[in-house]
């Protein structure tokens, strides 16, 4: 793992009417790797994340990217359907890919047995009953469906107790034992440590460090990049 290049960034900028989310990003999202972006509130997290899913056109710079790469960005799970069940909610995801017939019931029930058993056993009921942290999780589970060479979670701790939040991340974590290449964005940066391969800082919208967690040199200077200029 490591050495394929599944999505790459060059002087990426991007502003919205006169404010600047990035300026000038330079990425490599190698497979297998579980890419750390970690960044405060307005860091342009969300930004970076929908130019990595190729949703997001860059006003600057170049994404490039395999033509066979197929990418899936897992946002809040607010943008769940939540009148729709569960399964409804996973099989308008295949769907929306061009999933259908049996590789659809293979894809549901692979994606199935990812969820924790608790969200497993009510594949019935409508997504609008399940809290916070399961809401997050189906949302991963809709990302997940369509098989994604890239996984992108943006933000999946947001608003969940912390309990909750070692639930989600435990799943993550599988995700990338399992070798699927992920790029997590992360307002904390201890937590991006904890779990991912390379972590890169974004401050103001610039890659102000960029290294691996093990490495103590990096720890220093992602702390430091993270926490300037406060
Ligand atoms: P958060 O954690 O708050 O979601 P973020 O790190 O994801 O932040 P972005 O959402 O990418 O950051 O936002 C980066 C900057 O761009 C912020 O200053 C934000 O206010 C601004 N911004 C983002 N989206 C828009 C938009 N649609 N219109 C105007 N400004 C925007």
């Amino acid at each position: 793992a490591g050495e394929r290049s599944m999505i790459r960034l060059h002087g990426v900028g991007h502003t919205y009417g006169g404010v600047v989310a990035l300026r000038d990003v330079d990425l490599d999202v190698r497979q297998g790797v579980v890419l750390g972006i970690a960044g405060a509130n307005g860091a342009g997290k969300s930004t970076l994340a929908g130019i990595l899913h190729g949703s997001l056109e860059p006003a600057r710079g170049d994404r490039e990217s395999g033509g066979a790469v197929r990418t899936s960005l897992a946002p809040e799970g607010r943008a769940l359907f939540k009148t729709l069940s569960l399964r409804e909610n996973l099989e308008v995801a295949a769907y929306g890919a061009g999933i259908t017939g049996a590789p659809l019931r293979e894809r549901l029930e692979e994606t199935v047995q990812w969820l924790p058993a608790r969200l497993r056993d009510r594949l019935s009921a409508s997504a609008g009953g399940l809290s916070g942290g399961e809401q997050q999780m189906l949302a991963i589970a809709r990302a997940l469906i369509v098989a994604p060479d890239v996984l992108i979670v943006d933000e999946p701790a947001l608003g969940l107790a912390p309990a909750l939040v070692d639930e989600v991340y435990d799943r993550l974590a599988r995700l990338a034992h399992d070798g699927l290449t992920v790029v997590l964005l992360e307002q904390l940066l201890s937590r991006a440590m904890s779990v991912c391969h390379e972590v890169a800082v974004l401050h103001e919208g610039v890659v102000a460090a960029q290294g691996r967690p093990g490495d103590p040199e990096f720890a220093a200077l992602a702390e430091a990049a993270y926490f300037s200029g406060g």
